[in-house]
Protein backbone atom coordinates (compact mmCIF):
# COMPACT_ATOMS: atom_id res chain seq x y z
CA UNK A 1 0.00 0.00 0.00
CA UNK A 2 1.47 3.45 -0.83
CA UNK A 3 1.18 6.16 1.69
CA UNK A 4 -1.01 9.11 1.21
CA UNK A 5 1.47 12.16 1.69
CA UNK A 6 1.19 14.87 -1.22
CA UNK A 7 -0.93 17.70 -2.41
CA UNK A 8 -1.98 15.13 -5.61
CA UNK A 9 -5.56 14.15 -5.29
CA UNK A 10 -6.04 10.45 -3.91
CA UNK A 11 -7.35 7.34 -5.11
CA UNK A 12 -8.21 4.07 -3.63
CA UNK A 13 -8.40 1.16 -5.73
CA UNK A 14 -10.70 -1.48 -4.83
CA UNK A 15 -10.56 -4.89 -6.82
CA UNK A 16 -9.79 -8.40 -5.85
CA UNK A 17 -8.17 -8.90 -9.29
CA UNK A 18 -4.51 -8.41 -8.40
CA UNK A 19 -4.40 -7.31 -12.04
CA UNK A 20 -7.06 -4.67 -12.63
CA UNK A 21 -5.64 -3.18 -9.57
CA UNK A 22 -2.10 -2.72 -10.80
CA UNK A 23 -3.68 -1.74 -14.22
CA UNK A 24 -5.37 1.21 -12.99
CA UNK A 25 -1.96 1.85 -10.53
CA UNK A 26 -0.17 2.03 -13.33
CA UNK A 27 -2.20 4.14 -15.07
CA UNK A 28 -2.36 7.21 -12.07
CA UNK A 29 0.30 6.16 -9.92
CA UNK A 30 2.39 9.76 -11.36
CA UNK A 31 -0.94 11.91 -11.17
CA UNK A 32 -2.42 10.91 -8.14
CA UNK A 33 -1.55 9.47 -4.20
CA UNK A 34 -2.85 6.24 -4.98
CA UNK A 35 -3.72 2.96 -2.52
CA UNK A 36 -5.03 -0.78 -3.36
CA UNK A 37 -7.04 -2.81 -1.19
CA UNK A 38 -8.62 -6.57 -2.52
CA UNK A 39 -11.81 -5.90 -0.79
CA UNK A 40 -14.53 -3.89 0.33
CA UNK A 41 -13.60 -4.60 4.06
CA UNK A 42 -10.32 -4.07 3.67
CA UNK A 43 -11.48 -0.40 2.34
CA UNK A 44 -13.37 -0.24 5.16
CA UNK A 45 -10.56 -0.16 7.16
CA UNK A 46 -8.08 1.82 5.02
CA UNK A 47 -11.09 4.79 4.67
CA UNK A 48 -11.89 4.65 8.91
CA UNK A 49 -7.99 6.46 9.01
CA UNK A 50 -7.60 7.79 5.66
CA UNK A 51 -9.84 9.54 3.17
CA UNK A 52 -9.47 10.15 -0.30
CA UNK A 53 -10.61 12.28 -3.03
CA UNK A 54 -11.84 9.05 -5.43
CA UNK A 55 -13.09 5.86 -4.73
CA UNK A 56 -12.78 3.25 -7.60
CA UNK A 57 -14.11 0.10 -6.41
CA UNK A 58 -15.25 -3.42 -8.59
CA UNK A 59 -18.89 -4.27 -8.49
CA UNK A 60 -18.48 -7.86 -7.53
CA UNK A 61 -15.63 -9.14 -5.26
CA UNK A 62 -15.88 -11.88 -2.90
CA UNK A 63 -17.28 -10.37 0.07
CA UNK A 64 -19.15 -7.06 0.69
CA UNK A 65 -20.07 -5.87 -3.14
CA UNK A 66 -19.37 -2.62 -4.49
CA UNK A 67 -22.85 -2.00 -4.29
CA UNK A 68 -23.13 -2.36 -0.66
CA UNK A 69 -19.63 -0.59 0.17
CA UNK A 70 -20.97 2.77 -1.60
CA UNK A 71 -23.21 4.20 0.99
CA UNK A 72 -20.73 2.89 3.59
CA UNK A 73 -18.33 5.09 1.66
CA UNK A 74 -19.85 8.34 1.79
CA UNK A 75 -20.51 7.37 5.98
CA UNK A 76 -17.07 7.40 6.18
CA UNK A 77 -15.65 10.12 3.74
CA UNK A 78 -19.02 12.33 2.47
CA UNK A 79 -16.52 13.99 0.33
CA UNK A 80 -15.19 11.05 -1.56
CA UNK A 81 -16.41 10.56 -5.07
CA UNK A 82 -17.09 6.69 -6.24
CA UNK A 83 -16.67 5.02 -9.75
CA UNK A 84 -17.74 1.44 -9.97
CA UNK A 85 -15.84 -0.77 -12.23
CA UNK A 86 -19.21 -3.18 -14.12
CA UNK A 87 -18.39 -5.79 -16.31
CA UNK A 88 -19.80 -4.80 -19.93
CA UNK A 89 -22.64 -7.28 -19.62
CA UNK A 90 -23.88 -5.70 -15.93
CA UNK A 91 -24.49 -2.45 -17.34
CA UNK A 92 -27.70 -2.20 -15.08
CA UNK A 93 -26.09 -2.84 -12.03
CA UNK A 94 -24.01 -0.12 -12.49
CA UNK A 95 -26.86 2.20 -13.21
CA UNK A 96 -28.31 0.88 -10.12
CA UNK A 97 -25.47 1.54 -8.19
CA UNK A 98 -25.12 4.94 -9.34
CA UNK A 99 -28.82 5.48 -8.13
CA UNK A 100 -27.30 4.44 -4.67
CA UNK A 101 -24.79 7.13 -5.01
CA UNK A 102 -21.55 6.25 -7.10
CA UNK A 103 -20.75 9.03 -9.32
CA UNK A 104 -20.06 6.94 -12.64
CA UNK A 105 -19.01 3.66 -13.65
CA UNK A 106 -16.48 2.39 -15.96
CA UNK A 107 -16.57 -0.26 -17.82
CA UNK A 108 -14.43 -3.44 -18.17
CA UNK A 109 -12.36 -4.48 -20.17
CA UNK A 110 -10.77 -0.83 -19.78
CA UNK A 111 -10.21 1.80 -22.57
CA UNK A 112 -7.73 3.65 -21.42
CA UNK A 113 -9.38 7.38 -22.22
CA UNK A 114 -12.35 6.60 -21.43
CA UNK A 115 -11.25 5.26 -17.49
CA UNK A 116 -9.18 8.92 -17.81
CA UNK A 117 -11.74 10.68 -18.75
CA UNK A 118 -13.99 9.08 -15.85
CA UNK A 119 -11.33 9.38 -13.27
CA UNK A 120 -11.17 13.50 -14.58
CA UNK A 121 -14.84 14.00 -14.30
CA UNK A 122 -15.08 12.16 -10.90
CA UNK A 123 -12.28 14.39 -9.54
CA UNK A 124 -13.81 17.96 -11.03
CA UNK A 125 -17.24 16.52 -9.37
CA UNK A 126 -15.30 15.84 -5.94
CA UNK A 127 -13.93 19.61 -6.28
CA UNK A 128 -16.96 21.20 -7.21
CA UNK A 129 -18.72 19.25 -3.91
CA UNK A 130 -15.96 20.50 -1.61
CA UNK A 131 -16.35 24.13 -2.70
CA UNK A 132 -20.44 23.75 -2.49
CA UNK A 133 -19.89 22.62 0.88
CA UNK A 134 -17.55 25.05 1.83
CA UNK A 135 -20.22 27.50 1.31
CA UNK A 136 -22.34 26.13 2.57
CA UNK A 137 -20.81 26.02 6.36
CA UNK A 138 -19.39 29.20 5.67
CA UNK A 139 -23.39 30.57 5.08
CA UNK A 140 -23.88 28.75 7.96
CA UNK A 141 -21.22 30.29 10.22
CA UNK A 142 -22.43 33.77 8.68
CA UNK A 143 -26.35 32.91 9.55
CA UNK A 144 -25.21 31.86 13.05
CA UNK A 145 -22.91 35.21 13.84
CA UNK A 146 -25.56 37.75 11.61
CA UNK A 147 -28.11 36.11 14.25
CA UNK A 148 -26.24 36.52 17.24
CA UNK A 149 -25.32 40.10 16.33
CA UNK A 150 -29.23 40.81 15.30
CA UNK A 151 -29.73 39.38 19.52
CA UNK A 152 -26.98 41.45 20.40
CA UNK A 153 -28.36 44.50 18.84
CA UNK A 154 -31.81 44.17 19.86
CA UNK A 155 -31.13 43.53 23.77
CA UNK A 156 -27.77 45.09 23.63
CA UNK A 157 -27.15 49.14 23.47
CA UNK A 158 -24.22 49.29 21.15
CA UNK A 159 -22.14 52.16 22.78
CA UNK A 160 -21.67 50.31 26.19
CA UNK A 161 -22.33 46.86 25.61
CA UNK A 162 -25.02 47.00 28.78
CA UNK A 163 -28.07 45.41 28.24
CA UNK A 164 -30.66 47.97 26.80
CA UNK A 165 -34.16 48.86 27.38
CA UNK A 166 -35.90 45.81 26.21
CA UNK A 167 -34.11 43.90 27.81
CA UNK A 168 -34.07 45.21 31.04
CA UNK A 169 -37.82 45.56 30.85
CA UNK A 170 -37.99 41.62 30.17
CA UNK A 171 -35.54 40.98 33.09
CA UNK A 172 -37.44 43.38 35.44
CA UNK A 173 -40.93 41.27 34.54
CA UNK A 174 -39.28 38.20 35.58
CA UNK A 175 -37.83 39.63 38.40
CA UNK A 176 -41.43 41.34 39.78
CA UNK A 177 -42.94 38.02 38.99
CA UNK A 178 -40.23 36.17 41.15
CA UNK A 179 -40.46 38.52 44.11
CA UNK A 180 -44.42 38.13 43.72
CA UNK A 181 -44.28 34.41 44.45
CA UNK A 182 -41.01 34.93 47.65
CA UNK A 183 -42.97 38.00 48.79
CA UNK A 184 -39.92 40.33 48.00
CA UNK A 185 -39.23 43.56 46.89
CA UNK A 186 -37.39 44.73 44.00
CA UNK A 187 -35.92 48.26 43.66
CA UNK A 188 -35.62 50.82 40.66
CA UNK A 189 -32.82 52.80 39.60
CA UNK A 190 -33.23 55.42 37.28
CA UNK A 191 -30.09 56.98 37.31
CA UNK A 192 -29.45 60.05 34.27
CA UNK A 193 -25.48 61.96 34.57
CA UNK A 194 -26.08 65.43 35.57
CA UNK A 195 -23.40 66.77 33.30
CA UNK A 196 -23.65 64.62 30.09
CA UNK A 197 -25.15 67.17 28.10
CA UNK A 198 -22.54 70.16 28.89
CA UNK A 199 -20.04 67.49 27.90
CA UNK A 200 -21.69 67.10 24.22
CA UNK A 201 -22.28 71.17 24.08
CA UNK A 202 -18.47 71.48 24.97
CA UNK A 203 -16.35 68.71 23.91
CA UNK A 204 -18.59 67.15 21.50
CA UNK A 205 -20.57 64.12 21.24
CA UNK A 206 -17.32 61.62 20.93
CA UNK A 207 -16.56 63.11 24.10
CA UNK A 208 -19.98 62.38 25.71
CA UNK A 209 -19.68 58.96 24.12
CA UNK A 210 -16.39 57.89 25.93
CA UNK A 211 -18.14 59.33 28.87
CA UNK A 212 -21.06 57.28 29.02
CA UNK A 213 -18.28 54.42 27.99
CA UNK A 214 -16.57 54.53 31.21
CA UNK A 215 -20.14 55.34 33.20
CA UNK A 216 -21.23 52.19 32.24
CA UNK A 217 -17.77 50.36 32.91
CA UNK A 218 -17.91 52.09 36.90
CA UNK A 219 -22.41 51.68 37.11
CA UNK A 220 -21.08 47.57 36.31
CA UNK A 221 -18.66 47.36 39.33
CA UNK A 222 -21.24 48.71 41.72
CA UNK A 223 -23.25 45.54 41.37
CA UNK A 224 -23.51 42.04 41.58
CA UNK A 225 -24.58 39.07 38.99
CA UNK A 226 -28.04 39.08 39.74
CA UNK A 227 -28.16 42.91 39.66
CA UNK A 228 -29.20 44.65 36.23
CA UNK A 229 -27.93 47.54 35.02
CA UNK A 230 -28.95 48.76 31.40
CA UNK A 231 -28.47 51.83 29.20
CA UNK A 232 -31.93 53.69 28.52
CA UNK A 233 -30.25 55.63 26.02
CA UNK A 234 -29.09 59.43 26.33
CA UNK A 235 -27.95 60.45 29.96
CA UNK A 236 -29.95 57.69 31.36
CA UNK A 237 -29.30 54.22 32.95
CA UNK A 238 -31.25 52.11 34.63
CA UNK A 239 -30.50 49.77 37.57
CA UNK A 240 -32.27 46.72 39.11
CA UNK A 241 -31.80 44.83 42.35
CA UNK A 242 -33.83 41.97 42.25
CA UNK A 243 -34.08 41.39 46.33
CA UNK A 244 -33.58 44.05 48.27
CA UNK A 245 -34.01 43.11 52.36
CA UNK A 246 -34.57 47.11 53.10
CA UNK A 247 -35.05 50.62 52.09
CA UNK A 248 -30.88 50.63 53.37
CA UNK A 249 -29.82 48.15 50.61
CA UNK A 250 -31.02 50.84 47.92
CA UNK A 251 -29.20 53.84 49.84
CA UNK A 252 -25.93 52.09 50.06
CA UNK A 253 -26.07 51.20 47.01
CA UNK A 254 -26.63 55.20 45.58
CA UNK A 255 -23.47 55.70 48.12
CA UNK A 256 -21.31 52.76 46.28
CA UNK A 257 -22.62 54.40 42.72
CA UNK A 258 -21.72 58.32 43.83
CA UNK A 259 -18.40 56.89 45.16
CA UNK A 260 -17.37 54.80 42.03
CA UNK A 261 -18.00 58.05 40.08
CA UNK A 262 -16.08 59.96 42.41
CA UNK A 263 -12.45 59.93 40.60
CA UNK A 264 -11.98 61.99 37.84
CA UNK A 265 -12.85 60.76 34.23
CA UNK A 266 -10.06 60.84 31.75
CA UNK A 267 -11.22 61.55 28.28
CA UNK A 268 -9.37 62.28 25.03
CA UNK A 269 -8.40 66.05 25.39
CA UNK A 270 -10.00 66.09 28.95
CA UNK A 271 -9.81 65.59 32.65
CA UNK A 272 -13.57 65.89 34.54
CA UNK A 273 -15.59 65.02 37.18
CA UNK A 274 -19.22 63.70 37.11
CA UNK A 275 -22.23 63.24 39.00
CA UNK A 276 -25.23 61.29 38.32
CA UNK A 277 -28.86 62.07 40.02
CA UNK A 278 -30.72 58.98 40.93
CA UNK A 279 -34.97 57.85 41.07
CA UNK A 280 -35.60 54.86 42.99
CA UNK A 281 -38.90 52.97 42.98
CA UNK A 282 -39.87 49.76 44.68
CA UNK A 283 -41.75 46.61 43.87
CA UNK A 284 -44.25 46.67 45.31
CA UNK A 285 -44.88 49.85 47.43
CA UNK A 286 -45.09 51.98 44.00
CA UNK A 287 -46.13 49.85 41.14
CA UNK A 288 -46.77 46.24 40.68
CA UNK A 289 -45.81 46.49 36.88
CA UNK A 290 -42.52 46.95 34.94
CA UNK A 291 -43.61 50.07 33.14
CA UNK A 292 -45.30 51.86 36.55
CA UNK A 293 -42.16 50.86 38.52
CA UNK A 294 -39.99 52.53 35.60
CA UNK A 295 -42.08 55.35 35.36
CA UNK A 296 -42.17 56.29 38.84
CA UNK A 297 -38.39 55.88 39.04
CA UNK A 298 -38.12 58.32 36.27
CA UNK A 299 -40.14 60.78 38.33
CA UNK A 300 -38.03 60.67 41.44
CA UNK A 301 -35.23 60.99 38.77
CA UNK A 302 -37.06 64.42 37.17
CA UNK A 303 -37.18 65.75 41.10
CA UNK A 304 -33.79 64.77 41.51
CA UNK A 305 -32.34 66.27 39.05
CA UNK A 306 -34.15 69.46 39.82
CA UNK A 307 -32.79 69.70 43.21
CA UNK A 308 -29.85 70.77 41.21
CA UNK A 309 -28.01 66.91 40.45
CA UNK A 310 -26.04 64.87 42.29
CA UNK A 311 -28.76 63.57 44.68
CA UNK A 312 -31.34 61.19 44.86
CA UNK A 313 -34.82 60.63 45.70
CA UNK A 314 -37.59 58.00 46.32
CA UNK A 315 -40.50 58.24 44.56
CA UNK A 316 -43.67 58.99 46.53
CA UNK A 317 -47.48 59.25 45.20
CA UNK A 318 -47.65 63.20 44.73
CA UNK A 319 -44.61 62.86 42.07
CA UNK A 320 -46.14 63.25 39.08
CA UNK A 321 -48.89 66.16 39.85
CA UNK A 322 -45.66 67.86 40.01
CA UNK A 323 -44.23 66.69 36.65
CA UNK A 324 -47.83 67.55 35.05
CA UNK A 325 -47.56 71.68 36.94
CA UNK A 326 -44.30 71.33 33.97
CA UNK A 327 -46.09 70.64 31.17
CA UNK A 328 -48.97 73.09 32.14
CA UNK A 329 -46.14 75.70 32.58
CA UNK A 330 -44.86 74.80 29.31
CA UNK A 331 -48.41 75.13 27.81
CA UNK A 332 -48.69 78.76 29.27
CA UNK A 333 -45.30 79.72 28.03
CA UNK A 334 -46.05 78.63 24.25
CA UNK A 335 -48.50 81.34 24.67
CA UNK A 336 -46.90 83.84 26.23
CA UNK A 337 -45.54 85.72 23.49
CA UNK A 338 -48.88 86.21 22.00
CA UNK A 339 -50.39 87.41 25.49
CA UNK A 340 -48.08 90.11 26.04
CA UNK A 341 -46.58 88.53 28.97
CA UNK A 342 -42.72 88.56 28.48
CA UNK A 343 -41.18 91.85 29.57
CA UNK A 344 -37.86 93.17 30.14
CA UNK A 345 -35.57 94.03 32.99
CA UNK A 346 -32.39 96.11 33.06
CA UNK A 347 -29.34 95.47 34.94
CA UNK A 348 -26.39 98.90 34.76
CA UNK A 349 -23.18 98.22 34.05
CA UNK A 350 -20.92 99.93 35.64
CA UNK A 351 -16.99 101.04 35.03
CA UNK A 352 -15.18 100.27 37.98
CA UNK A 353 -13.70 103.12 39.40
CA UNK A 354 -16.11 106.21 38.26
CA UNK A 355 -19.03 103.86 38.50
CA UNK A 356 -20.43 105.69 35.41
CA UNK A 357 -23.04 103.45 33.89
CA UNK A 358 -21.10 101.89 30.96
CA UNK A 359 -24.32 99.85 30.04
CA UNK A 360 -27.23 98.17 30.60
CA UNK A 361 -28.23 94.02 30.68
CA UNK A 362 -31.70 93.17 29.39
CA UNK A 363 -32.78 90.46 31.40
CA UNK A 364 -36.19 88.81 30.71
CA UNK A 365 -39.07 88.66 32.79
CA UNK A 366 -42.34 86.50 32.44
CA UNK A 367 -45.33 87.98 34.07
CA UNK A 368 -47.50 85.17 34.51
CA UNK A 369 -51.11 85.18 34.78
CA UNK A 370 -51.36 82.99 37.94
CA UNK A 371 -48.09 82.52 39.28
CA UNK A 372 -46.75 86.50 38.97
CA UNK A 373 -43.35 87.55 37.90
CA UNK A 374 -41.14 84.03 37.13
CA UNK A 375 -37.32 84.64 37.03
CA UNK A 376 -35.81 83.17 33.67
CA UNK A 377 -33.84 80.66 36.10
CA UNK A 378 -37.45 79.26 36.07
CA UNK A 379 -38.30 79.10 32.48
CA UNK A 380 -35.35 79.43 30.38
CA UNK A 381 -34.85 76.20 30.97
CA UNK A 382 -37.83 75.07 29.94
CA UNK A 383 -37.92 77.32 26.88
CA UNK A 384 -34.24 75.34 25.97
CA UNK A 385 -35.43 72.07 26.19
CA UNK A 386 -39.07 72.96 24.36
CA UNK A 387 -37.06 75.14 21.60
CA UNK A 388 -39.17 77.96 22.66
CA UNK A 389 -36.33 79.92 23.44
CA UNK A 390 -36.06 80.65 19.57
CA UNK A 391 -39.13 82.81 19.43
CA UNK A 392 -38.60 84.24 23.15
CA UNK A 393 -34.63 84.79 22.45
CA UNK A 394 -36.00 86.86 19.10
CA UNK A 395 -38.63 88.84 21.15
CA UNK A 396 -35.84 89.61 23.74
CA UNK A 397 -33.40 91.13 20.99
CA UNK A 398 -36.01 92.73 19.37
CA UNK A 399 -37.42 94.58 22.47
CA UNK A 400 -34.33 95.48 23.93
CA UNK A 401 -32.70 96.82 20.34
CA UNK A 402 -36.29 98.73 20.22
CA UNK A 403 -35.94 99.92 24.01
CA UNK A 404 -32.27 101.38 23.58
CA UNK A 405 -33.61 103.05 20.22
CA UNK A 406 -35.97 104.61 21.98
CA UNK A 407 -33.96 105.79 24.80
CA UNK A 408 -31.65 107.23 22.32
CA UNK A 409 -34.74 109.08 20.84
CA UNK A 410 -35.67 110.45 24.04
CA UNK A 411 -32.10 112.28 24.64
CA UNK A 412 -31.12 109.55 27.31
CA UNK A 413 -26.73 108.99 27.22
CA UNK A 414 -26.08 106.69 24.30
CA UNK A 415 -25.06 103.29 25.34
CA UNK A 416 -24.85 99.21 25.12
CA UNK A 417 -27.44 97.11 25.63
CA UNK A 418 -26.24 93.30 26.49
CA UNK A 419 -28.63 91.03 25.17
CA UNK A 420 -28.28 86.87 26.28
CA UNK A 421 -28.34 84.42 23.50
CA UNK A 422 -28.66 80.65 24.05
CA UNK A 423 -27.05 77.97 22.76
CA UNK A 424 -29.74 76.82 20.67
CA UNK A 425 -30.38 80.37 19.39
CA UNK A 426 -26.87 80.13 18.51
CA UNK A 427 -26.93 77.30 16.75
CA UNK A 428 -29.29 79.04 14.58
CA UNK A 429 -27.95 78.85 10.94
CA UNK A 430 -28.97 82.48 10.38
CA UNK A 431 -28.35 84.29 13.80
CA UNK A 432 -25.97 86.93 12.23
CA UNK A 433 -28.18 88.13 9.85
CA UNK A 434 -31.10 87.56 12.62
CA UNK A 435 -29.40 89.65 14.57
CA UNK A 436 -28.62 92.53 11.46
CA UNK A 437 -32.18 92.52 10.48
CA UNK A 438 -33.40 93.46 13.98
CA UNK A 439 -30.96 96.33 14.31
CA UNK A 440 -32.59 97.80 11.18
CA UNK A 441 -35.62 97.41 11.98
CA UNK A 442 -35.23 98.63 15.33
CA UNK A 443 -33.05 101.62 13.41
CA UNK A 444 -30.42 100.88 16.08
CA UNK A 445 -26.81 101.13 15.07
CA UNK A 446 -24.60 97.42 16.14
CA UNK A 447 -22.10 100.06 18.03
CA UNK A 448 -24.90 99.92 20.30
CA UNK A 449 -25.80 95.95 20.56
CA UNK A 450 -23.92 93.18 22.88
CA UNK A 451 -24.25 89.71 22.77
CA UNK A 452 -23.99 87.82 25.62
CA UNK A 453 -23.02 84.04 25.36
CA UNK A 454 -22.21 81.51 27.68
CA UNK A 455 -18.86 79.58 27.14
CA UNK A 456 -20.39 76.16 26.39
CA UNK A 457 -22.55 77.41 23.55
CA UNK A 458 -19.39 78.96 22.21
CA UNK A 459 -17.26 76.17 22.74
CA UNK A 460 -19.65 73.00 21.54
CA UNK A 461 -18.97 74.48 18.06
CA UNK A 462 -15.85 76.28 18.09
CA UNK A 463 -14.74 76.87 14.85
CA UNK A 464 -18.03 77.33 13.65
CA UNK A 465 -18.44 80.06 15.93
CA UNK A 466 -16.20 81.84 14.84
CA UNK A 467 -17.23 82.62 11.79
CA UNK A 468 -20.96 83.83 12.88
CA UNK A 469 -19.15 86.08 15.73
CA UNK A 470 -16.40 87.50 13.08
CA UNK A 471 -19.41 88.65 10.83
CA UNK A 472 -21.30 89.97 13.99
CA UNK A 473 -18.07 91.82 14.74
CA UNK A 474 -17.00 93.39 11.70
CA UNK A 475 -20.51 94.67 11.53
CA UNK A 476 -19.36 96.88 15.07
CA UNK A 477 -21.73 94.01 17.33
CA UNK A 478 -20.06 93.45 20.78
CA UNK A 479 -19.64 90.14 21.93
CA UNK A 480 -19.33 89.52 25.32
CA UNK A 481 -18.34 85.41 27.42
CA UNK A 482 -21.18 85.11 30.02
CA UNK A 483 -20.68 83.12 33.21
CA UNK A 484 -16.84 82.70 32.43
CA UNK A 485 -15.06 80.76 34.46
CA UNK A 486 -17.79 77.24 34.36
CA UNK A 487 -17.54 76.05 30.82
CA UNK A 488 -14.68 74.63 29.94
CA UNK A 489 -13.05 77.59 28.17
CA UNK A 490 -9.89 76.18 25.40
CA UNK A 491 -7.79 79.18 26.10
CA UNK A 492 -6.59 78.57 22.16
CA UNK A 493 -9.79 79.21 21.09
CA UNK A 494 -10.34 81.84 23.28
CA UNK A 495 -7.51 83.53 21.77
CA UNK A 496 -8.98 83.38 18.02
CA UNK A 497 -12.64 84.28 19.03
CA UNK A 498 -13.74 87.62 18.23
CA UNK A 499 -14.69 88.80 22.01
CA UNK A 500 -14.94 92.19 23.73
CA UNK A 501 -15.20 90.98 27.05
CA UNK A 502 -15.50 88.10 29.78
CA UNK A 503 -18.37 88.75 32.10
CA UNK A 504 -16.57 86.72 35.14
CA UNK A 505 -19.38 84.34 36.90
CA UNK A 506 -20.68 85.43 40.27
CA UNK A 507 -20.02 82.01 42.00
CA UNK A 508 -16.64 83.62 41.59
CA UNK A 509 -17.56 86.84 42.67
CA UNK A 510 -19.37 85.81 45.55
CA UNK A 511 -16.52 84.20 48.09
CA UNK A 512 -13.93 86.64 46.55
CA UNK A 513 -12.59 88.46 50.18
CA UNK A 514 -12.67 85.32 51.81
CA UNK A 515 -11.61 82.67 49.87
CA UNK A 516 -7.98 83.02 48.51
CA UNK A 517 -8.63 80.33 45.53
CA UNK A 518 -11.19 82.62 43.91
CA UNK A 519 -9.61 85.89 44.52
CA UNK A 520 -6.56 83.69 42.60
CA UNK A 521 -8.76 82.47 39.82
CA UNK A 522 -10.50 86.09 38.90
CA UNK A 523 -7.05 87.44 39.18
CA UNK A 524 -5.62 84.87 36.44
CA UNK A 525 -8.93 85.50 34.41
CA UNK A 526 -7.99 89.66 34.58
CA UNK A 527 -4.62 88.77 33.68
CA UNK A 528 -5.34 86.68 31.07
CA UNK A 529 -8.21 88.40 29.28
CA UNK A 530 -6.33 91.76 29.36
CA UNK A 531 -2.81 89.84 27.77
CA UNK A 532 -5.75 89.13 24.68
CA UNK A 533 -7.18 92.35 25.17
CA UNK A 534 -10.28 91.97 26.83
CA UNK A 535 -12.50 94.03 28.99
CA UNK A 536 -13.85 92.14 32.12
CA UNK A 537 -16.68 92.21 33.92
CA UNK A 538 -17.22 91.17 37.32
CA UNK A 539 -21.07 90.13 37.96
CA UNK A 540 -23.11 89.79 41.04
CA UNK A 541 -21.05 92.20 43.02
CA UNK A 542 -22.96 92.55 46.08
CA UNK A 543 -20.77 94.72 48.63
CA UNK A 544 -18.04 97.37 49.04
CA UNK A 545 -15.72 94.74 50.30
CA UNK A 546 -16.01 92.85 46.70
CA UNK A 547 -15.83 96.11 44.83
CA UNK A 548 -12.60 97.17 46.95
CA UNK A 549 -10.72 93.78 45.81
CA UNK A 550 -11.77 93.70 42.01
CA UNK A 551 -10.21 97.05 42.22
CA UNK A 552 -7.29 95.40 43.62
CA UNK A 553 -7.54 92.82 40.75
CA UNK A 554 -8.24 95.47 37.97
CA UNK A 555 -11.60 94.11 36.97
CA UNK A 556 -12.67 96.68 34.57
CA UNK A 557 -16.45 96.76 35.14
CA UNK A 558 -18.97 95.37 37.48
CA UNK A 559 -22.19 94.89 37.81
CA UNK A 560 -24.46 93.71 40.52
CA UNK A 561 -26.96 94.28 43.51
CA UNK A 562 -24.35 96.80 45.08
CA UNK A 563 -24.89 99.49 41.92
CA UNK A 564 -28.67 98.34 41.61
CA UNK A 565 -30.72 95.05 40.94
CA UNK A 566 -32.25 94.78 37.51
CA UNK A 567 -35.03 96.86 37.32
CA UNK A 568 -38.38 97.43 35.54
CA UNK A 569 -38.56 100.06 32.59
CA UNK A 570 -39.40 103.10 34.64
CA UNK A 571 -37.00 102.57 37.48
CA UNK A 572 -33.78 102.23 34.64
CA UNK A 573 -35.25 105.71 33.51
CA UNK A 574 -34.97 107.17 36.30
CA UNK A 575 -31.26 105.80 36.40
CA UNK A 576 -30.43 106.66 33.64
CA UNK A 577 -31.41 110.70 34.19
CA UNK A 578 -28.94 112.68 33.49
CA UNK A 579 -28.09 113.62 36.57
CA UNK A 580 -28.30 110.11 38.20
CA UNK A 581 -25.43 108.63 35.91
CA UNK A 582 -23.10 108.49 38.45
CA UNK A 583 -23.74 105.65 40.93
CA UNK A 584 -23.52 105.43 44.22
CA UNK A 585 -21.48 108.42 45.20
CA UNK A 586 -17.75 106.96 43.39
CA UNK A 587 -15.37 108.92 45.17
CA UNK A 588 -16.66 107.32 48.21
CA UNK A 589 -16.60 103.94 47.87
P1 LIG B 1 -26.86 86.23 33.54
O1 LIG B 1 -26.91 86.62 32.12
O2 LIG B 1 -25.56 85.85 34.10
O3 LIG B 1 -27.50 87.43 34.34
C1 LIG B 1 -27.13 87.82 35.59
C2 LIG B 1 -28.06 87.28 36.62
O4 LIG B 1 -27.52 87.55 37.89
C3 LIG B 1 -29.43 87.92 36.59
O5 LIG B 1 -30.35 86.98 37.03
C4 LIG B 1 -29.28 88.98 37.63
O6 LIG B 1 -30.51 89.37 38.22
C5 LIG B 1 -28.43 88.28 38.65
N1 LIG B 1 -27.69 89.21 39.44
C6 LIG B 1 -27.20 90.42 39.08
N2 LIG B 1 -26.53 90.99 40.09
C7 LIG B 1 -26.59 90.14 41.13
C8 LIG B 1 -26.08 90.16 42.46
O7 LIG B 1 -25.45 91.09 42.90
N3 LIG B 1 -26.32 89.09 43.24
C9 LIG B 1 -27.02 88.02 42.79
N4 LIG B 1 -27.21 87.00 43.61
N5 LIG B 1 -27.52 87.94 41.54
C10 LIG B 1 -27.31 89.01 40.72
P2 LIG B 1 -31.70 86.75 36.29
O8 LIG B 1 -32.27 87.99 35.75
O9 LIG B 1 -32.52 85.90 37.17
O10 LIG B 1 -31.21 85.90 35.06
C11 LIG B 1 -30.62 84.67 35.25
C12 LIG B 1 -30.06 84.13 33.98
O11 LIG B 1 -31.09 83.86 33.06
C13 LIG B 1 -29.14 85.10 33.27
O12 LIG B 1 -27.87 85.03 33.82
C14 LIG B 1 -29.19 84.57 31.86
O13 LIG B 1 -28.30 83.49 31.72
C15 LIG B 1 -30.59 84.04 31.76
N6 LIG B 1 -31.39 85.03 31.04
C16 LIG B 1 -31.99 86.17 31.45
N7 LIG B 1 -32.60 86.77 30.45
C17 LIG B 1 -32.40 86.03 29.35
C18 LIG B 1 -32.78 86.13 27.98
O14 LIG B 1 -33.41 87.10 27.53
N8 LIG B 1 -32.38 85.14 27.14
C19 LIG B 1 -31.65 84.11 27.59
N9 LIG B 1 -31.27 83.17 26.72
N10 LIG B 1 -31.26 83.97 28.86
C20 LIG B 1 -31.63 84.92 29.74
MG1 LIG C 1 -25.92 87.73 30.98
MG1 LIG D 1 -23.81 85.67 34.04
Amino acid sequence: MESVTTNKPGILVIDDDEHVREFLLDLFREAYNCCEVSSAEAALMVLAQDSFDLVISDIHMGGMSGLELVPQVHALSPDSIVLLVSEQDNIETAIEAMRGGAFDYILKPFDIRHVEAAVERALKQGLLLAEKRRYKDELERLLIERTAEVDRLAYYDTLTSLPNRALFEDRLTQAVALAQRADKRVAVFFIALDQLKKVNDTLGHLAGDQLMQQVAVRLKGCVTESDTVARFGGDQFVLMLPEIKSTKDAVDLIASIQEALNPSFHLDRQELFATASVGVSFYPDDGKETSSLVKNAGAALYRAKKSGGNEYRFYTADMHAKTSKRFELETSLRHAIDNHELLLHYQPRVAIDSLRIVGLEALVRWKHPQLGLVSPGDFIPLAEETGLILPIGEWVLRAACRQNREWQDKGFARMRIGVNISALQFQQQHLAETVMRILKEAELGPEFLELELTESSIMSNAEATIDVLTKLQTKGVAISVDDFGTGFSSLSYLKRLPIDSLKVDQSFVRELATDPDDAALVMAIVSLAHTLRLRVVAEGVENQEQLRFLRLLRCDEIQGYFISKPLPLEGIEQLLAPTNLLLPDAEHV
